[in-house]
């Protein structure tokens, strides 16, 4: 599809914008209005500034990408679950991943080709103790991936739906575009209740049953189905697995919080039709705290 600028950014919801959205107004702000059209190559100095800083990733995120992604292949292309090909691909995006972000120059021309790492970003390099963590990190993974029959117990399920990364489904929510998608979505048979999975690569959250939810409520929508569903958050590093049962009676509990949380949201927009937000000024800065100190977008907020 050809591209087309858009002066101001696609109103849409998803619970991670939820989430930054509670988190600081105006890093929510320069993810999704300040960096908007950052891309072009015309855009004013300040907006590429602010895009390039939201590309930064983070070696936990590289991991978590490739893992995502090696999953799929394995269930959705056939890739064979073996300790080489788990290795050797992790391996290599986290080595390109470090590579690339000595190149600022080639990141700055074009971050979405290329990446940085926030850490070289910020400091230069990584540290000793954080790629000794990362590798540890793979090799525990990859352990539970090869001595569990997790892998093996989907594939020879009914009906699998697996979702690469950078797949960005949606669904319409009285006119709101809402992206939410799981992982993975299958049956052990024609008529049996689906099973929807969510890789984790990091550690257990609180917040992460909102998630679940709103992967149920997904299904819901798109399925003509009202029965329970089964779900599971598969943490890998952790090395166990976190199943809940849900039925039909989530559905309007998960529309509330859509409600509540869009309600919010506009109340900082100047014009809800284009989605106009108010000035930058209005979206508050947190205090000078943790979150603030490994924040991507430090470097143009100057808080105090
Ligand atoms: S540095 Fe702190 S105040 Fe500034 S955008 Fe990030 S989290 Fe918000």
């Amino acid at each position: 599809m050809a591209y087309k600028h858009r002066k101001y950014p696609e109103w849409s919801w998803s619970l991670s914008r939820d989430r930054l959205f509670q988190t600081c107004l105006r890093k929510y702000y320069y993810q999704y209005y300040k960096s908007h059209n950052g891309w072009e190559w015309d855009a004013p100095e300040e907006k590429k500034k602010t895009y390039r800083l939201k590309k930064l990733e983070s070696l936990d995120s590289v991991l978590g990408s490739s893992v995502h992604h090696l999953l799929h292949r394995i269930i959705d292309e056939g890739l064979s679950l073996s300790r080489t090909n788990l290795d050797k691909n992790i391996k290599k995006n986290l080595n390109d991943a470090v590579l690339e972000s000595k190149n600022k120059s080639a990141w700055e021309m074009s971050p979405t080709k290329h990446t940085m790492l926030k850490d070289i970003y910020y400091d230069g390099q990584l540290s000793l103790s954080k790629i000794d963590f990362i590798k540890y990190k793979k090799d525990k993974i990859i352990n539970y991936l090869l001595n569990t029959d997790i892998i093996e117990n989907i594939k020879n399920s009914f009906y699998v739906k697996s979702f690469d990364i950078n797949t960005f489904e949606s669904f319409d929510y009285k006119g709101t575009k809402v992206y939410a998608i799981p992982d993975l979505i299958f049956k052990k048979g024609k008529n049996k209740k689906p099973h929807i999975i969510d890789w984790k690569t990091g550690q257990e959250k609180n917040s992460n049953l909102n998630q679940l939810k709103l992967y149920v409520y997904y299904y819901y929508q798109n399925n003509e189905y009202t029965g329970e569903t089964e779900t599971s958050f598969i943490y890998l590093y952790e090395q166990k697995c976190k199943k809940q049962l849900f039925n039909y009676k989530i559905v309007p509990e998960v529309e509330n919080a859509i409600e509540d949380s869009l309600k919010n949201m506009k109340k900082y927009l100047k014009d809800e039709k284009w989605n106009i937000p108010l000035r930058e000024e209005e979206f508050t800065r947190r205090k000078n705290d943790k979150v603030c100190s490994y924040c991507k977008y430090r470097k143009i907020c100057e808080r105090d």
